[in-house]
């Protein structure tokens, strides 16, 4: 990529989905486990059925069960980050899987691991936030058990929440969920339109009032002009879509920039899906999209990070 002074930053990145293989399989081997084929094939960069990509998913997400794990994994997308030229990074985190329903590690330990890892990334001139992650198909009392879990102690490194998994509830359901987050201070994004229909982007925005989407892949032409309206940012990550949406064909992204939609690139699961940044901005690239476009993404990028934003608006 080519120098620009403005800030290059992964708008979106998953904590459990974007470990190192190299450690990945350090881990196994000294802990005596077998690696599932499922991610033997998607580090070889071949598709798997979405069962498969949950299991991957599952099993790195079973290996952050220690301070230092959650540390290295915080590190893992730093460093990818900083390899691929970036400086900043919005990273979606699940404490409440990995705390409560594994029980895997205490809710300190995870917090401190995410604490070491940014305050090393600090030192590398890399700025992080952490977005947390609710289950939309587990419905509002997960989320509500989300906040119980983690409000009373709330680090200033957590900047937002948002709903991940399958869209399957409806957005107005979330939206006490989403009050209750925003009046402690968090800004509010959500995974749609990306396994779910088009029309749960307008939901989460009018009737959940999100300020984020995630993907939007599935939004219509109406929807995105009511995005670019109310300049919603969206996070378009192509090789995850290409992976996890490969129905969606052609890629969105140029007519939601035509629509004047303030997209963003990021890497999602750079850890099962292999990508980073710069393969990102390549995919842009193949897409057709000229200088212009490409330099209004790095723009966006940066304008609407929430690991550059001082304090919730
Ligand atoms: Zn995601």
């Amino acid at each position: 990529m080519s120098p620009s002074p403005v800030p290059l930053v992964d708008r979106h990145t998953h904590l459990e989905g974007a470990l190192d293989p190299a450690w990945v399989r350090d881990e196994a081997r000294r802990r005596g486990l077998g690696l599932p084929a499922s991610l033997e094939t998607l580090w070889a960069g071949r598709a798997v059925p979405f069962d498969g990509f949950i299991e991957a998913f599952l099993y790195g997400a079973a290996l952050l069960d220690s301070r230092e794990a959650v540390r290295e994994a915080l590190l893992a997308v730093a460093r990818r980050t900083q390899a691929a030229g970036g400086t900043g990074f919005d990273l979606w985190a699940s404490p409440h899987f990995l705390v409560v329903h594994r029980g895997q590690i205490p809710l300190e330990a995870f917090w401190r691991g995410l604490e070491d890892g940014l305050a090393e990334a600090r030192t590398w001139g890399l700025r992080g936030c952490v977005v947390l992650d609710a289950v939309n198909h587990l419905g509002p009392r997960h989320g509500q058990a989300v906040l119980d879990l983690v409000l009373p102690e709330l680090p200033a490194f957590v900047k937002g929440f948002s709903t991940g998994g399958l869209e399957r509830c409806p957005f107005r359901d979330w939206a006490p969920v989403f009050d209750r987050a925003r009046a402690a201070g968090l800004r509010i994004a959500a995974h749609a339109g990306e396994n779910g229909p088009g029309s749960n982007v307008r939901e989460a925005v009018l009737e959940g009032g999100v300020s984020r989407i995630v993907h939007g892949l599935r939004a219509n032409d109406a929807t995105l002009a009511l995005l670019a309206e109310r300049r919603i940012p969206v996070d378009v990550c192509p090789s995850s879509n290409g992976a996890l949406a490969p129905d969606v064909a052609p890629h969105p992204l140029p007519r939601m920039l035509v629509a004047g939609v303030r997209c963003a690139l990021g890497t999602d699961d750079p850890g099962l899906v292999p990508c980073d940044l710069g393969t990102e901005f390549d995919a842009a690239l193949d897409m057709g999209l000229d200088d212009l476009a490409l330099a209004r993404l790095r723009q966006n990028g940066a304008e609407d990070a929430w690991c550059l934003a001082e304090a919730a608006p």
